[in-house]
Parts: structure tokens; sequence; C-alpha cells
């Protein structure tokens, strides 16, 4: 029998422990406050500018951590380990990390566990890449009537 969930504990759907840690590895953008960057400083017991310039980068104007090529995904982030799929500076972990994904629910758990069951396979890892498009929405009148239509913006660099 599993453990009893009751009303005032968070139900979660999703195990960490069982995932390739898809969310740090196919966002580009890890964004990091003075704040982490304090906490990094802290832990590596350097100086809030050698963490900064040694654990940081600056991407699209936003401060984000740097990443490092991967053996599953094509980058991640380079405090990944990258055999056990797990942060290495778990206490020390930016405040997104923390946050993520702020629901009792991970999409990417939920594909994770969706094409292993297609598969008829408990290894299989789903590659994806996400990107981000802006899009307009206007309306098309021909001889069939209106239509709602999307129009795709180029792609931007985030
Ligand atoms: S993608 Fe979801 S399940 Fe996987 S490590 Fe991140 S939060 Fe956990
Ligand atoms: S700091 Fe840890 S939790 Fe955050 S992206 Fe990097 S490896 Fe993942």
């Amino acid at each position: 029998m599993g453990n009893k969930v009751t009303d005032d504990q968070p139900r979660v759907y999703f195990d960490c422990n069982k995932c390739p840690a898809y969310c740090c590895s196919v966002y580009e953008r890890v964004q990091v406050t003075k704040r982490d960057i304090t906490r990094l400083a802290k832990h590596f017991v350097v100086s809030f500018e050698t963490a900064r310039r040694r654990y940081t980068k600056l991407h699209a104007g936003e401060r984000v951590l740097r990443r490092v090529a991967d053996e599953i995904f094509p980058e991640t982030c380079m405090f990944l380990d990258q055999k056990k799929r797990a942060c290495t500076i778990y206490h020390a972990r930016p405040a997104v990390c923390r946050e993520y994904p702020d629901r009792s629910r991970c999409s990417y758990y939920d594909l994770l566990q969706f094409e292993r069951r297609q598969q008829d396979d408990p290894n299989v890892i789903p590659l994806v890449q996400i990107t981000f498009r802006e899009v307009k929405a206007k309306t098309v009148n021909d001889e069939n009537g209106s239509e709602r239509v999307w129009e795709w913006e180029p792609e931007k660099k985030r």
C-alpha cells in the first residue's frame, strides 16, 4: 500500500529521480539573480565576481547559468551530473530551479511516461527541443467566409 495522501499534502505527479533532467537541458536560459550568484559564491567559497564570471554568462541581455555539451541532449546546465542526471549544487541552485515546474504535474515527465508506454520500452528517452515564437492572430476573409489564422513571426533568439 502506498503512502496515504491527506488534503494538507501537495500532490505531485512526477519524480525527478526518474527523469533525464529535461528542465536542466532543454531551456537555453536558466536565469540567475544577484541573490543566486551570492549563493553560488558562498557554496564554492569564491567571490561574487568570480562566481558571476565562472558560472554565469549573458544571454540576450539576461544573466543565465553556463551550459555544456551533454550526453543525451545537445546541451545542459554545467551543474548537472550527466551520469546521475541530478543537480550537483542542489542546495545552492538558483531560485528558478527551486520553483520549477511550480505545479503538481511536469509536462516533460508526462511525455516521458507517455512515450515509454507507447514504445513499450521502459528505458526510452524522447528527445525534445523547445523554442518560442511570437504569433499574431488575424482574420482572413475569402469565398468560404472568414477564418482566424495565426501568423508566425521570425524565430527570436532568447
Ligand atoms: S523535467 Fe520535470 S520531472 Fe524532469 S527533472 Fe525537471 S521537474 Fe523533474
Ligand atoms: S542548477 Fe541544478 S537544477 Fe538548476 S538547471 Fe542546473 S543542474 Fe538543473
